[in-house]
């Protein structure tokens, strides 16, 4: 067992609008084993409290703006003014800087995507922010947020791919993984017409991408979204006869 002192450290961040500056904790990358991995590439550890998606989101305790690393460095003056009215103007001053409890990282998550809409984020963005929101209800077993957050997430990752603004949340996201990944969302919110639609577009890559662990994937899952539309419409069926 780690200690979660050991292998968290504090990270110096300044804060996009009011420019304090304040520390978040980060976990130290080698600290831990990983477990498995979901199809949607939610990723368990053998020591889960420090999961480094629990960190992802800085929350300024001076103003009240959350943010990931992957927003914008600038707010228009517009958008100051509507984080000062909107979130500082609200704020009573909390504590996101030491070690995080799931419901503490999901306060944050929420925090966040309230400020990435205010800000104008690129999708990308938002749906990073989604997805891994969606993860932290799956780590709680509460399904119905976890499937409304997904929603939205493959709704904002769709965007991403027609506004070509997907590296800008992931340097590790290419364009066959987000079509990937968009198909597999939409498998698991049940748009199965969608989520094939997806995976086949993600195979016309197989000459084209050395991803290869991808398009497997893409095939595996493909199967299980013909498998979950067919066994649905029999539950269907099942209903009205
Ligand atoms: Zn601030």
């Amino acid at each position: 067992m780690i200690d979660q002192v050991s292998a968290l450290y504090d990270k110096k961040i300044a804060c996009l609008h009011c420019q304090s500056t304040f520390t978040s904790k980060r976990v130290r990358s080698g600290s831990l084993s990983m477990l498995k991995r979901d199809s949607d590439f939610c990723t368990y550890f053998k020591e889960q409290s420090l999961n480094p998606i629990l960190y992802t989101v800085n929350v300024c305790p001076s103003c009240g703006l959350a943010f990931s690393d992957q927003f914008k460095q600038h707010l228009t003056p517009s958008q100051k003014k509507l984080v000062g009215e909107l979130i500082s103007a609200k704020w009573t001053p909390k504590e996101f800087g030491g070690i995080r409890s799931l419901e503490a990282a999901l306060a944050a998550y929420k925090l966040a995507i309230y400020a990435a809409e205010l800000t104008d984020q690129v999708h990308s963005v938002k749906a990073g922010l989604y997805l891994r929101l969606a993860w932290l209800c799956r780590f709680q077993e509460n399904q119905a947020e976890e499937k409304r957050f997904l929603h939205i997430a493959a709704n904002e990752y769709e965007q991403s791919f027609i506004h070509s603004d997907y590296t800008q949340g992931d340097k590790e996201m290419s364009e066959v993984r987000v079509l990937y990944l968009i198909g597999e969302l939409k498998r698991r919110v049940e748009q199965y017409d969608e989520a094939i639609q997806y995976f086949s577009r993600t195979l016309e890559y197989r000459n084209r991408t050395i991803e290869t662990g991808i398009l497997s994937m893409a095939q595996d899952q493909w199967a299980q979204a013909r498998e979950d539309y067919k066994a649905k419409k029999q539950k269907q069926a099942a209903k009205i006869s």
